[in-house]
């Protein structure tokens, strides 16, 4: 088995990983990884022990006694298996039970003494681990977690995707931020990303428009819940799919390649990149000089003494942007967050020569 999992982690591209939000029953473990394994889609099979629930009072998970029931189906259908842990106690008896990849939640990426227990439970022993992003959009947590797995001697370790908690957010239970994860493979190109859709959604409909994004970005993979009867399911019921629905939903999608070996096709996108870079470039020089006509309105307006934001001013600016703008192609919402990131560099020019 130790194998199987070495070669998928290494090479089997895009790893699939599927299974229950949570084990309920041992005849629904079963059951899903039967009918996992008849898709012939499914790499890993996942399902939550040890359930970090928001409130208490709700489904915690079954604990330990799970784990043999995920070391039936494994031997039942040669599917290789992953747990989420969180403490150190949780390392050891998914071990114990031949879980054969441990996955760091969200909840638990976000608190360094965690990490640090699973990681001193880690050392010297030689098993993947995969690592959500934490639930707030902070990287540099994210990468202190990898830090601290990678110290405690884990070769095989990747990053799983699962979206960002937000305020104002009613599309996605966890907003995709898809830049944070994007910058995040940027610093770790040597680690597989993985995108789990099931915890951006938080239901059912909009898995597979995730599910495609993620693969047009150049994820490694997918983690997605599934469940034998997903309506009743003991913990994230909206969000799952049925192993059947899991796999046509993999059928749909379209695998596009990073890299093709066409002459033509590189020398085509050689050029536009060219092009991107020559107007980048241009872009950035032009800004350097909005920035210079910045200070010296700021020096204007510290002669006359009057303050750097003047709302009316800023309301002007942003009408005439959205106006070019829609004849120009571009989202109100990018003019918007584009001008508010020019304005507010404007202000910070402005205020350093107010406090010369
Ligand atoms: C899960 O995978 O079921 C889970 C609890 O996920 P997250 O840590 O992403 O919330
Ligand atoms: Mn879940």
């Amino acid at each position: 088995m130790k194998e199987i999992v070495q070669e998928k982690w290494n090479s089997k591209r895009p790893l699939i990983i599927s299974g229950p939000c949570s084990a309920e029953t041992e005849e629904q473990v079963l059951e899903t990884a039967t009918r996992l394994a008849a898709t012939n889609k499914v790499d890993v099979l996942r399902a939550g022990i040890w359930k970090p629930r928001t409130r208490p009072g709700s489904f915690e998970g079954v604990g330990v006694k799970g784990l043999p029931w995920l070391l039936n189906a494994k031997k039942k259908t040669g599917i290789p298996t992953t747990v989420e842990v969180a403490t150190a106690k949780q390392v050891e008896d998914s071990l114990n039970f031949d879980v054969d990849i441990l996955w760091i939640g969200a909840r638990t990426t976000v608190n360094p003494f965690s990490v640090q227990e699973v990681a001193d439970a880690l050392k010297g022993v030689d098993v993947p681990v995969l690592i959500k992003n934490p639930i707030n959009p902070d990287l540099e947590l994210w990468t202190g977690a990898v830090e601290r797995i990678a110290k405690a001697g884990v070769k095989q370790i990747g990053l799983i995707h699962r979206g960002f908690s937000s305020y104002g957010n009613t599309e996605y239970r966890n907003a995709p931020m898809w830049h944070l994860a994007i910058e995040m493979k940027r610093r770790n190109p040597s680690l597989m990303m993985i995108c789990d859709p099931s915890h951006i959604c938080g239901r059912r409909d909009i898995l597979q428009d995730i599910s495609q994004k993620s693969i047009d970005l150049d994820f490694d993979g997918l983690m997605i819940e599934s469940h034998i009867d997903p309506d009743n399911a003991w913990s994230d019921a909206k969000q799952q799919v049925t192993p059947e629905v899991l796999s046509s939903m993999l059928e749909e999608l379209v695998w596009r390649k990073e890299d093709v070996s066409s002459e033509a096709f590189h020398i085509a996108l050689q050029s536009l990149r060219e092009q991107i870079n020559q107007l980048d470039d241009e872009l950035m020089q032009i800004l350097g000089q909005r920035m210079k006509i910045a200070d010296k309105i700021g020096e204007y307006k510290k002669n006359n003494n009057v303050t750097i934001l003047q709302t009316n001013r800023w309301n002007e600016i942003l009408e005439r942007a959205f106006k070019k703008g829609e004849l120009l192609g571009l989202s109100k919402d990018f003019i918007t967050k584009y001008f508010d990131a020019v304005h507010m560099e404007s202000i910070n020019h402005q205020k350093k020569i107010m406090d010369q």
